[in-house]
């Protein structure tokens, strides 16, 4: 692996510093718990010429609940929010999602705002320097084609963070600060589909808090996680369910996925399934709304065809779960 390039490294100690000195520099990046950009900048994948440490903004590591809502400051670290109580209480599917990203000693550093904002994955992507040029690049760094779909001029890298199905499920919104001021928009406006472009931030913005509301009464949300190894390991397909039963109907049914596309996804075409039970029907309509929501070509390991079965399946068991437990 190579060494790290040579930038600034600025450590602004307020938000309004921080948009600042991201304005500062061209390409400057903001570096939150380094889990993620470090071991890519190591690989040659980037060379900004600074890079803005969060860690030293106050009050942005956040965990606290103000009125109904939670929210969390974008420098909270995983391992605290998946230890704290009120998230485990009232927001348990967060806790779930942020215990499963990689392992303990990421977890201590990483952040809610580096995990939702974490670089697209890709098997000709993730290499070093060397296999990259030896395959001459690819369109998401230095090439002019993709390897895995060749005749496209889109990049299918995965989008393989944890965190952001749950916060969909859960109908969260990430409040963005930037030179223009600040705008709030649901989680799933913060992504493109696309490997190379696949947030919707400007140049200089940051992701500074997820507001996440108390969801409606009586609502059971879980995650399901598919990896290689469970001790370490980004999902290969990653399933969030939320539902609502009310009597012998559902009330209401959300799923999200992530690590079969380029962003998480929202799985479209579910409304019809309220006012009915839960059965076989309802199981098959959702298997198969999983596998068609899953936009997978063979960028990973596992090939496109087992994550949209795993997809499909996990998001299947996971609500039937859900539903079960209310008897
Ligand atoms: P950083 O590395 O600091 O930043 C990541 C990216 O986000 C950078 O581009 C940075 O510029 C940008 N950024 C950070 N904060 C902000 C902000 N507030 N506003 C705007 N941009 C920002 N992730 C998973 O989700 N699940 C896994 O299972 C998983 N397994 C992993 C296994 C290994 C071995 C490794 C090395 C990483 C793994 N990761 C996994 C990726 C990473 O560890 C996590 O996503 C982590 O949460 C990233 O957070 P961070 O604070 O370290 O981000
Ligand atoms: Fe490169 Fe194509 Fe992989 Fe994107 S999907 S990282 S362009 S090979």
């Amino acid at each position: 692996m190579n060494l790290l390039p040579d930038f600034r490294f600025l450590r602004p100690t307020s938000l309004d510093d921080a948009v600042a000195a991201l304005a500062e520099a061209p390409g400057c990046r903001p570096l939150a718990g380094g889990t993620d950009l470090l071991p890519n900048l190591r690989r040659g994948l980037g060379e900004p010429g600074a890079l803005v440490d969060l860690g030293a903004v106050p009050g942005m590591d956040l965990i606290a609940v103000e009125g109904e809502q939670l929210v969390l400051g974008a420098t909270a670290r995983l391992e605290d929010v998946a230890a704290s109580e009120q998230v485990r209480g009232r927001w348990p599917v967060l806790a779930e999602a942020a215990a499963t990203v990689a392992g303990p000693t990421h977890r201590a550093a990483a952040t809610v705002g580096g995990n939702l904002c974490q670089d697209t994955r890709c098997i000709f992507y993730n290499q070093s320097e060397w296999w990259r040029e030896s395959n001459d690049w690819c369109l998401k760094h230095k090439g002019a084609v993709c390897h895995v779909v060749p005749k496209s001029d889109r990049c299918y890298a995965v989008y393989a963070g944890d965190l952001a199905p749950a916060l969909m499920v859960l109908r969260a919104e990430v409040e963005i600060v930037g030179a223009g001021g600040s705008r709030r928009l649901p989680i799933a406006g913060l992504y493109h589909e696309e490997g190379r472009g696949y947030l919707t931030l400007a140049p200089g913005e940051i992701l500074a808090r997820v507001l996440v509301p108390a969801p409606a009464q009586g609502t059971r949300a879980g995650y399901a996680k598919n990896r290689v190894r469970d001790a370490v390991d980004f999902p290969l397909a990653g399933v969030a369910v939320a539902l609502r039963r009310e009597g012998d109907a559902l009330a209401g049914l959300d799923v999200a996925l992530t690590g079969v596309a380029s962003a998480p996804l929202m799985v479209p075409g579910l409304e019809g399934l309220l006012g009915s039970p839960w059965n076989d029907q309802a199981a098959k309509a959702v298997g198969e709304a999983v596998r068609k929501g899953c936009n997978a070509v063979k960028s990973t390991l596992a090939p496109p065809k087992y994550r949209r079965r795993v997809a499909s399946a996990s998001a299947v068991r996971l609500a039937a779960r859900l539903w079960e437990a209310y008897s």
